[in-house]
């Protein structure tokens, strides 16, 4: 573990110093030598053994265990529901220069050890460095970013106006109580520790139950709450199945909120389950993307191929933001996909530990198996320009080959499925009206990308498409690599339930519930 600080960003790691190589490298060799131990639960500050165990393979190679972890039951997640409970009044009660103090702490703390928790998360989930490297820095800076808000708005204590010189009136923004946090396996640090941090930095009391694919980078995230002296309690962390654990949260009364982050189908049955309960209950659901790009005729055609794929590829496709649809004009669909096809090409699948390799393998089993039958199906009623087949000569995981499809009919279902994998499928249109309408055509609305060098058509294109985050002529990720305060980052339609985004201006509030409070003299 190094006390050497590298301040990371996704812009920043286009061209990274030697030396965080180094440090990178000689942190996998760390975690490979810790490789197999029983991590435990983490209940009212204290470290607790299930019954059941489950062991967490590499998807790099799944000879690797790395670890084993508990199989939490009911009673756990009582247990935790109540030390979370126990623990809202003192913690709440504190004043909130204390908790932003403790959460700075947690973020530095996370900073500190980004080498390791990096190179662990590149082998519990096969991402490459630097996108490791960004994962557990945003988690820093998204904690670190709803600190500042808290502090720059005084906790949102505001004046309000009052009738008359006797009247003192004041609202305030409060915590609600126990807040669970449900993490998917993607970005294991920044879905799991950003919104952990927030709830904590407004004055609720967490559990954390992460993806069953990254309990370890979850495990040191509670390691640093806890170094960082958040109170016996405040924290817990739940490792299991989300249909045990998860639904035993969901179902619990003594739960006040929940932040969900994963896929359609489990956020909208989180968000019905959830409401079942005797109160209305916030339910922060950020779910699934079929982002798509449209390049107009006047595009800069090297831009767009680069930012799409790097959008369509970076993470294996497994980002919600990923770039999944390309709607091309007609007169440069050809050139497009010549210059795509050149940058596809050159993309090396492996270990992502390895300098070398941009693209790791695929997170599990399942989307392994997805991949395959996906594939066919594009093989029989498309055009596969490169790809489509699985890499076994990549290594002992699940490797898999990035797709570009085109002429892929437009009622096919895939145009409308979040494959979650590297598969773009490619279009071309005549006119910018139909490909706008084809791109609003699906349940969600996460990110969205556009390339052209005329105004009015970037004007009109952000005027009508339906997403929560756009980006214009951005080679760095056509729809992908938001930052904390620089893009906000919430979906629309199917992808996100509450119209606001974290990393901007509204993201803590809603971890608080307002209340007025009326003096008179
Ligand atoms: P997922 O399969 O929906 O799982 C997400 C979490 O929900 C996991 O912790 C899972 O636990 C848990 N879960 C599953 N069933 C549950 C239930 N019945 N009750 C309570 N919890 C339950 O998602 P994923 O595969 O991990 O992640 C990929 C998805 O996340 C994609 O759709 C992607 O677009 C979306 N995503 C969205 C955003 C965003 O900001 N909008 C960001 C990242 C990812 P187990 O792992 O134990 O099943
Ligand atoms: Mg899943």
């Amino acid at each position: 573990m190094t006390k050497e600080r590298f301040k990371v960003t996704y812009s920043t790691l286009a061209s990274p110093d030697p030396k965080l190589h180094q440090l990178y490298d000689e942190a996998v060799a760390q975690a490979k030598a810790d490789f197999g131990k029983n991590y435990p639960l983490f209940i009212n500050g204290k470290e607790r053994f299930a019954e059941k165990t489950f062991e967490k393979r590499s998807p790099v190679n799944l000879d690797w265990v790395m670890g084993h972890f508990q199989y939490g039951a009911e009673q756990d997640v009582k247990d935790a529901v109540a030390a979370a409970k126990d623990a809202f009044p003192a913690w709440s009660g504190r004043p909130w220069q204390e908790r932003v103090a403790i959460m700075r702490k947690a973020a530095d703390l996370i900073s500190d050890r980004l080498f390791y928790m990096s190179a662990n998360m590149s082998l519990e989930i096969g991402k490459n460095r630097l996108e490791a490297l960004g994962d557990v820095e945003e988690t820093a800076d998204l904690i670190r970013y709803n600190c500042d808000a808290i502090e720059k708005n005084n906790n949102f204590n505001f004046t309000l106006l009052a009738e008359s010189d006797r009247h003192h009136n004041r609202s305030v923004l409060k915590p609600y109580g126990v807040w669970v946090v449900i993490s998917p396996f993607n970005f294991p640090g920044a879905l799991a520790g950003g919104p952990s941090g927030t709830a904590l930095v407004a004055g609720n009391t967490v559990v954390l139950k992460p993806a069953t694919d990254t309990p370890l980078t979850a495990w040191f995230l509670t390691e640093c709450f806890r170094d960082a002296g958040v109170p016996d309690g405040a924290f817990n962390y739940v490792t299991g199945s989300g249909r045990v654990v998860g639904q035993a949260l969901l179902d619990h009364p003594d739960v006040a909120g929940i932040t969900f982050t994963g896929s359609y189908d489990v956020g909208m049955h989180i968000i019905r389950s959830f409401s079942q309960g005797k109160q209305p209950r916030p339910a922060i659901a950020e779910m699934g993307g079929k982002n798509p790009t449209i390049i107009s005729a006047k595009a800069d055609l090297d831009k767009a191929a680069l930012g799409v794929m790097r959008s369509a590829f970076g993470l294996q496709g497994q980002k919600c933001s990923a770039c999944s649809r390309v709607y091309v004009h007609k007169d440069v669909k050809d050139e497009f996909i010549g210059k795509l096809l050149d940058l596809t090409q050159k993309i090396n699948v492996g270990d992502p530990t390895d300098k070398d390799n941009w693209m790791g393998p695929l997170a599990n089993k399942s989307a392994y198996e997805d991949y395959k039958k996906f594939a066919a199906e594009l093989h029989e009623n498309g055009n596969v320009v490169y790809g489509g087949e699985v890499l076994e000569e990549a290594g002992n995981g699940y490797y898999a080959a990035p797709t570009i499809v085109d002429n892929l009919p437009h009622d096919h279902h895939l145009w409308k499925h979040e494959m979650f994998l590297p598969i773009v499928t490619v279009t071309d249109f005549e006119d910018l009206d139909d490909a706008m309408a084809k791109a609003n055509d699906v349940e969600y609305g996460l990110t969205a990308g556009f390339f052209s060098k005329d105004d009015d058509e970037v004007q009109w294109w952000l005027d009508n498409i339906q997403a929560g985050v756009l980006y214009v002529n951005r080679e760095s990720g056509a729809t992908t690599g938001a930052w904390p305060g620089y893009q906000s980052f919430g979906g629309w339609k199917g992808s996100g339930s509450t119209g606001k985004a974290a990393g901007s201006f509204y993201y803590v509030q809603q971890y608080m519930h307002e209340q007025s409070q009326t003096i008179v003299d």
